[in-house]
């Protein structure tokens, strides 16, 4: 009997080793999981630009997380990322459709959704929608896709809102970023590149040309006489007029050219072109844009323009002096006309 007894409890205490040993495997586990979600979450909040967070949540994360793939579907659609789409720099597995996001997290099996969620991918064993809000607003949602016992509906949550609240969080801020470098690239009133986006331009343009053999042109664009729009019918009718001549010349310029709003009514084109008679039929080009364009008393707009070929021994800088200089003198001259720099 007593040896019977000491069985018994020689079997439960291996029992109760094992479950203990699973218990700790488990916990271990658990650790491990948790250490690569956090390193994911430190590199998501620091993750920039956008199109660089976009691809890490699509492509790297969830291979680090040993999850199948995932996707994102942003809505409502924000431009930032409509632009990223437009420039072909949306990582396969965002998308910009509008669906109905569930209110909460989901885990579970697919069901018949899933190829809603995971349009660019087989069909995931599980999967867990995440929905993303930060700030108060409504971002979309990041699916998961995982093996079959990856994400059951009985399993906590904690876990993935935490990771949803980071993911919405560093998606946030990429997009706020995106659109204040945008603003700070940009002329609010007609929408063309400003000043500061030309100089950018201006070092990439210069590389380019010297690259690829081209010549450089570089076209300052006055209109004249265009206080007086201002003087006679308010600052209002004048911006108007500036974005009927922004429009005007956007026309008129090539897919390649850099047009920007350099100053109050003053516009910068960079080119390259074949020789200096290429980049003076330009000039006369925008000068008859700028005409098409009526003042409020219906008399068309006249413009001086300044132009300069890159020299191949000059600085940015330099072009753009050169080409200011000419306008100079084709204001001297008796305005409505083109003037080359030496
Ligand atoms: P010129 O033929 O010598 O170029 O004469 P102008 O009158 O065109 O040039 P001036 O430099 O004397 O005046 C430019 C005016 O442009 C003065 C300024 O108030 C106006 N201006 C600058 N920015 C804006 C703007 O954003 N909107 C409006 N409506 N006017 C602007
Ligand atoms: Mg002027
Ligand atoms: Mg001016």
């Amino acid at each position: 009997m007593v040896a019977r007894e000491e069985d018994d409890l020689h079997a439960e205490v291996r029992q109760l080793r094992t479950r203990l040993e699973e218990l700790l495997e488990r916990a271990r586990a658990n650790e491990a999981t948790q250490q690569r979600l956090q390193a994911v979450e430190l590199d998501m909040l620091e993750r920039y630009p956008l199109a660089d967070l976009l691809r890490a949540l699509i492509l790297e994360y969830p291979e680090q997380l040993d999850l199948q793939g995932a996707a994102l579907h942003i809505c409502p659609p924000q431009p930032e990322v409509s632009a990223l789409g437009v420039n072909g720099e949306l990582p396969a597995g965002v998308f910009l459709a509008e669906v109905v996001p569930p209110e909460a997290i989901q885990l579970g099996p697919p069901e018949g959704e899933a190829p809603v969620w995971f349009p660019h991918m087989t069909t995931p064993e599980s999967v867990a929608l995440l929905p993303l809000h930060a700030g108060g607003r409504y971002l979309g949602i990041y699916a998961l896709a995982g093996e079959a016992a990856r994400f059951h509906p009985r399993q906590g949550t904690a876990f993935l809102q935490r990771l949803a609240a980071m993911v919405a969080t560093s998606l946030d801020n990429a997009i706020n970023h995106a659109r204040l470098e945008e603003m700070a690239l940009s002329d609010p009133l007609t929408g063309l590149d400003n000043r500061r986006s030309m100089e950018r331009r201006l070092a990439e343009a210069m590389a380019r040309s010297r690259r690829q053999g081209r010549q450089l042109a570089c076209l300052l664009l006055d209109i004249d006489h265009f206080k007086g729009i201002n003087d006679r019918h308010g600052h209002p009718a004048g911006d108007r007029v500036l974005v009927e001549v922004a429009e005007a010349l956007a026309r008129t310029v090539r897919g390649g050219d850099a047009l920007a709003r350099y100053g109050g009514e003053e516009f910068a084109v960079l080119m390259e072109v074949e020789g200096a008679e290429a980049a003076e039929a330009a000039a006369r080009r925008l000068r008859m844009a700028t005409s098409t364009v009526t003042s409020p008393e219906g008399e068309p707009l006249t413009a001086s323009v300044g132009l300069a070929l890159l020299d191949p021994a000059e600085e940015g800088e330099g072009l753009v002096q050169r080409a200011d200089a000419a306008l100079y003198r084709a204001k001297e001259a008796g305005r409505d006309r083109v003037e080359t720099a030496d």
